[in-house]
């Protein structure tokens, strides 16, 4: 069996009962950081659990390797540095390894067991309309950022992005400069989300470079935009 357990985003009094036992139970934790495992199972109190390091661009023998030790009847945990595996972090390869395995595959043998997400924890805060939308994860660094964001114009969906500090003031500046013909459209920019400094702002395109401005530069940031109306 491997488990693909979401942890939390910030707050460890986020993590479900179910990941606890899961990640209790099982014989071996596949991980981005051992010292970020590490220090989550140091504080949920599980001690003596084997690590095995899998990051985004592990070769085919590590996961030949975990596939051996799930066809051999082991539990395997996965888990990503914070909230949900795969969701831009490692673990697509692996899960899309396992579920095309046909001796594995066979067994049924993937499970979820869902947690947090730094994208829908910011959705769900927005007060934007989330009845339909796009997730972006990060915008690519430079082939392709620009047609992205003017794409953006004719969205009428809900958009959601993942950027970093080093990045924040950039991304906003450029999205407000795609979208500058509709200067009333919303934007929501959530930083450190269920952490002690949550802060949750709410602007609009005419106003985000502003926002930017006099954003707090620290901690991790989900940007919101809503719909062309
Ligand atoms: N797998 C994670 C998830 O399910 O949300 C996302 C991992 S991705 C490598 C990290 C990015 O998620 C950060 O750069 C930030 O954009 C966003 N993020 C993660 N935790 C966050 C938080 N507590 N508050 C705001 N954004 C967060």
């Amino acid at each position: 069996m491997l488990s693909i357990v979401a942890t939390p985003i910030g707050n460890l009094g986020d993590i479900t009962l179910r990941a606890i036992e899961t990640l209790k139970q099982c014989d071996a934790i596949v991980c981005e950081d051992t010292r970020v495992t590490g220090n989550l199972l140091k504080q949920l109190g599980i001690e003596k659990k084997e690590l095995i390091s899998c990051h985004g661009y592990t070769d085919d023998r590590k996961i030949d390797g975990i596939i051996e030790r799930l066809q051999a009847g082991q539990h395997l945990a996965l888990v990503s540095d914070a909230g949900t595996p795969c969701i831009s972090d490692p673990g697509y390869k692996l899960i899309s390894t396992v579920s095309q395995h046909s001796a594995l595959s066979a067994q049924h043998c993937i499970e979820v067991i869902p947690g947090p997400s730094a994208f829908l924890a910011a959705l769900s805060v927005s007060g934007l309309p989330i009845n339909q939308f796009v997730y972006i994860g990060f915008p690519p660094l430079k082939k392709g950022r620009q047609t992205l964001f003017q794409s953006f114009v004719e969205e009428k969906r809900t958009i959601v992005l993942y950027e970093s500090v080093h990045r924040i003031d950039k991304t906003l500046c450029e999205i407000a400069d795609a979208l500058s013909s509709q200067p009333d459209r919303a934007i929501v920019i959530a930083r450190e989300l269920t952490k002690m400094h949550e802060e949750v702002t709410h602007t609009t395109v005419a106003l985000a470079k502003e926002a930017a401005t006099s954003l707090m530069k620290k901690g991790e940031f989900v940007i919101v935009i809503g719909p062309k109306r």
